[in-house]
């Protein structure tokens, strides 16, 4: 019989998706005409931009036409679309970012993990805790981790504990790592991180040989000025970071998929003899090897986020949603629970009220006011005592969750 990769077999069986999905139902089931509201899940609702929507349809009767057809395009993505992402996402910051540094791809999610591949099996690996389960499970499939202990925690990995002792940011390790993590602004927490932080991680990582994955799916959602965008942005960034970033959150692609990775052609890791060696290549023949690129309709779609509509229509939706985020910071805040984030990400981290546990905050949320979120103890044992709040919903949903929410939890 054949052989599985038994490193699966280490993973928390998915626990937190479903978990919610089956207290949901049950509450449902016993309570049917309860309107629950589900302010859990991160994924957007409001439409796709039109200017996208019309760039894609065109793309469609491109397709049609043996003239302009198209068939496998370039794995790295169309050059009109990286030449565009290079000027506006970098370039306009003060980022010296090329076209040919920028990897179109099918999502952050998939790169995420991906980038796994041009990495050896013997690096120290930090995350921070609570943390997307992405940047885990995939460190866990490889083989990076030992088993998960009753916590959930993974033998191996090197969790760096974010709460609101530390305003939600990692302490620098003390310890040497090869390969850190860093999401700002923050899925779960809605954190986001100062210049002066990010140079910090930056100065380690270029002091100790390290790499940075540096995701920035939510760079968007940022309204303060002073916030850095990219990490290219630092003194350094370019010798030791890597940057993901999506189409998903900013312009509604999580169900069109669209997002790209930049690999500087001067980043380096080492190889078995000693020698350097330049990421960028071997990330270049991973991709070409084992990807054949973005669909030309949807690279066209993504091209016209960047037009002066498409600039304005993601505007509106960016704003849509940071309205929403204001929404439910100020009505929780009046109803005398402590929140975070949602300033400068669409995500609000609520500390639970009365000390709860957040599965017990969960349970209780969903009885009293039929209104669903995300226990934080999902995202790692350090989220344990908060909850995740999403702004990506209607304005009805909201304003009628934080009318429930009000009225149950006055004080
Ligand atoms: C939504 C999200 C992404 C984007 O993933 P896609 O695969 O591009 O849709 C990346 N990182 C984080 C932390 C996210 O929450």
């Amino acid at each position: 019989m054949a052989t599985i990769n038994n490193h699966y077999l280490k993973l928390k069986a998915g626990y937190l998706f479903p978990e919610i999905a089956r207290r949901v139902n049950a509450f449902a089931a016993a309570t049917p005409d309860a309107n629950i509201i589900r302010l859990g899940i991160g994924d957007v609702t409001e439409p796709l931009p039109e200017a996208c929507r019309t760039a894609m349809i065109k793309a469609v009767n491109d397709m049609g036409d043996r003239a302009t057809f198209q068939g496998y395009g370039p794995e790295q993505g169309f050059g009109w679309l990286r030449e565009k992402i290079a000027a506006h996402d970098f370039q306009a910051r003060g980022c010296e970012v090329d076209a040919s540094e920028i990897f179109i791809s099918d999502g952050s999610k998939c790169d995420c993990g991906n980038i796994l591949d041009i990495f050896g099996n013997d690096n120290a690996i930090a995350v921070t805790d609570p943390v997307y389960p992405v940047y885990v499970d995939t460190n866990v499939m490889a083989g990076h981790t030992e088993d998960a202990n009753e916590k959930g925690e993974y033998g191996g990995l090197v969790y760096l504990p974010i709460s609101a002792n530390n305003d939600f940011t990692a302490q620098i390790p003390t310890q040497k790592v090869d390969l850190i993590y860093l999401c700002f602004p923050n899925n779960p927490t809605g954190a986001t991180a100062t210049k002066a932080h990010l140079q910090a991680w930056v100065d380690y990582a270029k002091a100790n040989g390290s790499i940075i994955f540096f995701d920035a799916a939510y760079e968007a959602f940022i309204t303060d000025p002073t916030l850095p965008h990219s990490i290219y942005e630092l003194e350094g960034a370019r010798d030791c970071a890597i940057e993901f970033r999506s189409f998903s959150k900013n312009a509604g692609f999580t169900g069109t998929r669209c997002a790209l990775t930049v690999v500087p052609k001067t980043l380096k890791g080492k190889a078995a003899d000693g020698s350097e060696v330049e990421l960028w290549k071997l990330w270049n023949r991973r991709q070409s090897t084992k990807f054949n690129g973005v669909s030309y309709i949807v690279q066209r779609g993504a091209e016209a986020v960047y037009s002066t509509e498409g600039q304005q229509q993601v505007k509106g939706l960016v704003n849509f949603y940071m309205e929403n985020a204001k929404i439910i910071r100020d009505q929780l805040t009046a109803a005398g629970i402590n929140v975070y984030g949602g300033v400068n990400a669409p995500y609000v981290w609520v500390q639970t009220p009365n000390g709860l546990s957040s599965w017990d905050f969960f349970d209780k949320l969903l009885q009293t006011c039929n209104v669903v979120g995300t226990p934080g103890s999902g995202f790692g044992a350090a989220g344990e005592g908060y909850f995740r709040i999403s702004a990506f919903n209607s304005r009805d949903n909201v304003n009628e969750a934080m009318k429930r929410i009000t009225e149950k939890f006055k004080v």
